[in-house]
């Protein structure tokens, strides 16, 4: 058995040998022919065997020859430096590309549009929209990967007009077919660039062009919740409570998760449209037409919103927690217990007065540190709710954190 083994191994090592005897001629052969390539590849290989990968990648640039069948890997290697964060050398690969002679139209729109990507990732946004609007103009292969670079470079920018003419026309285009997925999140895009307008047009008292603007995101995007907010807001505003009422409505509806984000604006809704009674019948929906969908956070508002408007007496802190420990017995939370502490203590005295005095102050703290909206995409979290994700830069991904996940 072992005479057969060591049969294998010598059979194996002839072939072996024979097969490096002929590369070894193949190799001095071509180093006859290209020495420097030869000498700048095996000194990639010594910096990549002596943990030099910087030193190597730059000796493989310079030892790889450019033509039709290399270039894939040069845009390769240059794609995973940018990933990387090496966006000098992914910028150096890719200007050393263009330097060379022989590359045809589609191969120089092919490296402007990485050179583009480069650029934007190294924040010189300029030289990137100059860039990419070349290739928009002179390929019709790339326009709209391209146009799709460059709607991120104008919502950094925070160009909305020109992102808007950009994304419909995106939209109109092959890049999205009739039954693109994508087709949906584009359109909510565009909502969002007209909102941004919109909060323009309120800063600078441009009543008008606010209202359009909404108007337009809510035709993009009907369910959009940004621009039935603003709209509900724009309404309260300029004294129309009953349309207010109705936009504001419609959005907790389709929007439950962000009721408690819905329900300052419907109060003021309620109190502009029904005067003295208003934040009774505010009440009345918050009790029967809102109890299903209602979170700790709405209910905490609501309770807030009821102690004031009762100059804190005793019945109506009762009435008060009497609502919170009914809710809080189908959706147990430490914020609701916590309130619920803070309606209650007052009516304790003595030494059990000062211990659970001490635990709210230590709950509080504790609460203190939560966040209430959580990014779905990059798990990026913060108490305030950002419509474009500070972190991802993601539209509409942040999601209202249900009462358990609060805790
Ligand atoms: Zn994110």
């Amino acid at each position: 058995m072992q005479d057969f083994a060591s049969i294998i191994i010598i059979t194996l090592a002839i072939a072996i040998g024979f097969y490096l005897g002929r590369l070894s001629m193949k190799k001095k052969q071509s180093t006859e022919f290209i020495p420097y390539a030869n000498k700048s590849y095996f000194q990639g290989l010594n910096y990549l065997l002596n943990e030099q990968p910087d030193k190597a990648v730059d000796a493989f640039v310079d030892s790889l020859d450019v033509n039709k069948n290399t270039l894939e890997t040069h845009l390769a290697l240059g794609k995973l430096m940018r990933k990387q964060g090496q966006v000098d050398r992914a910028i150096r690969i890719h200007q050393n590309l263009l330097a060379r002679p022989l590359l045809d139209n589609t191969q120089q729109h092919q490296i402007h549009l990485e050179l583009g990507r480069d650029f934007m990732a190294a924040g010189l946004l300029d030289r990137a929209e100059m860039l990419l609007k070349e290739v928009i103009a002179e390929s019709a292969e790339l326009r709209n990967t391209a146009q799709r670079f460059l709607l991120d470079i104008y919502q950094d920018e925070r160009e909305w007009q020109q992102a808007i003419r950009l994304g419909e026309a995106l939209l109109g285009s092959r890049f999205f077919k009739s039954t693109d997925n994508k087709r949906l999140p584009m359109m909510k895009m565009i909502a969002h660039f007209y909102c941004e307008l919109a909060e323009e047009d309120r800063q600078k008292g441009n009543e008008a062009g606010c209202k359009k603007n909404l108007e337009q995101a809510l035709i993009i995007d009907k369910s959009s919740l940004r621009a039935s907010l603003l709209l509900g807001r724009f309404h309260n505003q300029t004294g129309q409570f009953k349309p207010a009422l109705k936009v504001l409505n419609k959005a907790i509806s389709e929007n439950s998760d962000f009721i408690a984000d819905l329900l300052p604006d419907l109060l003021n809704a309620y109190e502009g449209a029904y005067c003295d009674k208003g934040f009774e019948r505010f009440l009345y929906d918050v009790n029967h037409k809102l109890a299903n969908q209602m979170s700790v956070q709405g209910l905490l508002f609501t309770i807030d919103q009821q102690l004031a408007r009762a100059d804190r007496n005793s019945q109506s802190s009762a009435l008060a927690s009497d609502m919170l420990v009914k809710y809080l017995h189908d959706n147990p939370s430490l914020v609701g217990l916590n309130k619920l502490i803070t309606l209650r203590l007052p009516s304790l005295t003595g030494e059990v007065a000062n211990e659970v005095g001490n635990l709210h102050d230590l709950l509080q703290k504790l609460l203190e540190k939560r966040f209430n909206y959580r990014c779905i995409n990059c798990g990026f979290s913060g108490r305030q709710l950002h419509w474009r994700c500070p972190s991802c830069k993601k539209w509409d991904q942040m999601s209202s954190l249900k009462n358990s996940e609060l805790d």
